[in-house]
């Protein structure tokens, strides 16, 4: 894959709104997504402007998913001619007001996997829990990860219901109740395009084209039940109560202009196995994405405060890339299958602003947020919504967004 005329930054749309320099979705994006139209049935659509336009060339994403990278690139072709300011005959009919349409899960889910691929985030929790030792000693070697839960991946704009779980503290009993330590994860959510044959690994050069495309996810985290329940397994009940994506899947074709080198590991640091190492991705295996998290009490939206701002961490940061997430998790021979979704990990940065959980913010606790309120915050509190948004920028490049992820947190059920 390299630029082609779908990447010209002069490209402008017939769909005005498009046009704007503010828009996440000009015509160099093309996101896709599954919309709803009225009592019409699910639809797959691309992203323009403020609106959608119907694609009727796929009943599903994951039918264009499993078709791989060259089949997308041929639609993205296709749908950046039609949506083209020069096209002579713009088809508005098939053109639907974002505002209008309910957006719904972009895929079927088969399998979902959460990776740990921030070291700045790995290092900043491992030293919370064993400051001599953040760090085990396998993360240099590989991208740790763990099997998630595919069935409670939810679309943006859902509710989040406080879990109830098992908390030990101190040296009493454990008790079942709803979590105090509710925290958000903020992510990047990979999809799987092409999958592989159970038994054949995806070597590393290959790994990108399996790989779909992106969307910001929300990794809901109860570090209270985490903390008892982790070892020597993993995390279970802390993290599968929810997981909430963006409706828009951006493709590996629209980040094209914005792939950076790999994160450059410090001196000293060991290389990559050769199964987790290539030119191609050394040299181009990083997305200069820019990931934010926004935030608001039920008491900022009720006296029209805005959301505040958080942290904006850089995706270039990540210590393994997304290709070297793929081909980990396919070395064994693992299959991995067209809609499956990779978490990146939590994003997070070596400053304190790009910090992408309140865990590492507010130092588990120790030093609480202050609003705009006067309200203070160690961990979510219900009706405190969160906000994740995403977006890359470069010289020369149409800047592109990955839209919103939205989730407010309900009361829990009565343990
Ligand atoms: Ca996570």
């Amino acid at each position: 894959m390299a630029l082609n005329e779908t990447h010209d930054p002069s490209l402008e749309s017939w769909v005005e709104s498009a046009n704007s320099p503010e828009s996440d979705f000009p015509i160099q994006n093309l996101p896709f997504c599954i919309f709803r139209h009225g009592h019409a049935a699910p639809r797959v659509g691309v992203g323009i402007g403020d609106s959608i336009l119907d694609v009727p060339d796929y009943p599903s994403i994951n039918a264009l998913m499993e078709r791989g990278r060259a089949a997308a690139a041929e639609l993205r072709l296709k749908l950046s001619r039609v949506l083209r300011a020069d096209n002579p005959y713009p088809p508005r009919a098939l053109l639907f007001k974002q505002s209008e349409c309910t957006l719904l899960m972009p895929a079927h889910i088969g399998d979902f996997s959460d990776f740990y691929a921030s070291i700045f985030h790995a290092t900043n929790v491992g030293s919370m829990f064993r400051p001599d030792n953040p760090l085990m000693p396998n993360y240099k070697w590989l991208p740790v990860g763990y099997h998630a839960r595919a069935s409670s991946v939810i679309a943006s704009g859902e509710p989040v219901r406080r879990p109830c779980g098992q908390i030990q503290e101190g040296s009493s009993p454990p008790v079942f109740a709803a979590s105090r330590q509710l925290d958000y994860e903020c992510e990047l959510g990979c999809f799987i395009g092409r999958g592989n044959e159970l038994g054949q690994p995806i070597p590393i050069a290959e790994a990108e084209q399996h790989i779909f495309g992106v969307c910001l996810l929300n990794d809901w985290s109860a570090r209270d039940l985490q903390r008892w329940e982790y070892q020597p397994l993993g995390p279970f009940l802390a993290k599968s109560f929810a997981t909430t994506i963006s409706p828009w899947i951006v493709t590996m074709d629209a980040l094209e202009p914005f792939r950076a080198p790999r994160f450059e590991r410090p001196a000293g640091d060991p290389a990559p196995l050769v199964h987790l190492d290539c030119a191609a991705d050394r040299e181009r295996g990083g997305i200069a994405l820019h990931i934010e998290v926004w935030f608001s009490t039920a008491r900022m939206r009720e006296e029209k405060i805005a959301p505040v701002r958080l942290s904006r961490a850089r995706f270039e940061q990540m210590y393994w890339t997304l290709a070297q997430m793929v081909a980990h998790h396919a070395s064994n021979g693992c299959n991995l299958r067209p809609g499956d979704l990779l978490g990146s990990g939590t994003i997070s940065g070596p400053a304190k602003d790009e910090r992408g959980c309140l865990l590492e913010l507010t130092w588990r606790g120790t030093e609480p947020l202050s609003l705009p309120t006067g309200e203070s915050r160690k961990f979510l509190e219900d009706g405190d919504e969160v906000i994740l948004r995403g977006f890359a920028e470069r010289e020369g490049a149409r800047r592109i967004g990955l839209g919103e992820c939205r989730g407010i947190i309900a009361p829990a059920n009565k343990p």
